[in-house]
């Protein structure tokens, strides 16, 4: 569990905006100030997406850091849009795009973006790994791989296919979910370990969950003498296959806090691994639903709703009502029946191993995410 060269990343997907409703417009100044401070730090790896901002995370990064700085002196990241993608002429097409937004003639990194259930066949069936396979091959991506967003299954499935071909993958990761029965973080880092594969982490503070804490759990930071954001970082930094964390640089505040954490990077002890798994669980029991995750009930639901999902997103917003977290419920939900689609029969009551009202708490899931209107900018 050792790891000496993990390094602080530049997520370019949640950039400061002038006018907060409109995702495309990029606030230049502030921008440029992050850049600059994060290179003169000495990190340099970048990570965007032809999706984020609209495109115009793309963009800025030809403006503020292609246009600025010698190509070798920085990596850059970016992730094929896989649900645009409609037919194999699409990859070229997209690959054209990106490296004209971003002003150059190769990538560090290229991943086939939001690979999970669904997207993995529409990936499969347009033979986008192929395709980056050939990029690779002629110097357009010096390194592929995927970013995933599903259970370790799916993910055993895709590294048994295309282990050998694949240089990275990019998983979400912090101590909230390293045991999680929906995001899997743990079984997914282990299957990268296997198959040696490098992995990049993502939402390693859970949108920012694990930094805004419940006051009686920050009060346990203090008293450990350090912060939520330094052992969040330090917690997903630790893992021996793990090259870089990627934070969203929000502000330049958030972006000091956190290259201070990586400029004196130290793995968490054993000690340490204690006390947030202790953290953890205090944080599960401040949540609304006492779901486990088991997904038992879903195999008794006619209408097969997601339930133990739609919980677990339920008990983070509960506890941190952040628009990233509701956007996930509508992303899921434009592919699953909703919450709303629960018919009241019952058939999930007798199965719940934690007892739970489920017909009852998925009322409370819609009142939540599905009667009130939430602004996202995330794809
Ligand atoms: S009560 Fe609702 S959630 Fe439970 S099995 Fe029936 S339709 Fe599914
Ligand atoms: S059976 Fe109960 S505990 Fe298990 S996932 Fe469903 S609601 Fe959660």
């Amino acid at each position: 569990m050792m790891s000496k060269d993990t390094i602080l990343g530049f997520g370019a997907m949640r950039l400061p905006l002038t006018d907060e409703d409109d995702p495309t417009t990029i606030d230049e100044n502030k921008v440029k100030e992050m850049i600059d401070y994060y290179m003169d730090k000495g990190f340099n790896y970048f990570d965007t997406s032809y999706a984020y901002h609209n495109g115009a995370s793309e963009t800025i990064l030809r403006e503020l850091l292609v246009k600025r700085y010698p190509r070798e002196s920085f990596k850059i990241a970016d992730k094929m849009p896989t649900w645009l993608l409609s037919s194999a002429d699409d990859n070229q097409k997209f690959v054209d795009e990106m490296l004209e937004r971003l002003g150059v003639d190769y990538f560090d990194v290229f991943l086939i973006h939001n690979i999970n259930q669904t997207f993995y066949p529409l990936a499969k069936k347009v033979k986008t790994f192929q395709y980056i396979e050939e990029m690779k091959k002629e110097g357009i991506a010096h390194k592929i791989g995927i970013s995933f967003h599903d259970r370790a299954e799916l993910l055993e499935e895709i590294l048994e296919k295309y282990g050998d071909i694949l240089d990275v993958v990019q998983l979400q990761l912090n101590y909230l979910d390293w045991n999680s029965t929906l995001t899997e973080s743990r079984k997914c880092y282990e299957l990268c370990e296997k198959y040696d594969i490098e992995v990049v982490v993502m939402e390693p503070i859970k949108g920012g969950i694990l930094v805004n804490l419940p006051e009686q759990l920050n009060e346990k930071f203090i008293q450990y003498n350090t912060t939520p954001a330094q052992m969040a970082l330090n917690f997903a930094g630790t893992p021996q296959n793990i090259s870089v964390v990627l934070s969203g640089m929000n502000s330049i505040e958030d972006l000091k806090e956190n290259s201070e954490v990586f400029t004196q990077f130290s793995p968490i002890s054993s000690e340490d691994e204690k006390f947030l798994e202790d953290i953890a669980r205090k944080y599960q029991q401040l949540i609304a639903v006492p779901c486990s995750y088991c997904g038992y009930c879903l195999k008794e639901c006619p209408k097969q709703i997601p339930i133990s999902d739609y919980f677990e997103y339920y008990n983070n917003y509960s506890i941190h009502p952040v628009s990233s977290i509701a956007a996930l419920y509508i992303q899921e939900t434009a592919v699953k029946p909703a919450a709303s689609e629960c018919i009241e029969c019952g058939k999930c009551l007798s199965i719940c191993t934690q007892k739970i009202n489920i017909p009852e708490k998925l009322k409370e899931v819609v009142d939540c995410f599905e009667k009130q209107k939430i602004k996202s900018n995330l794809k």
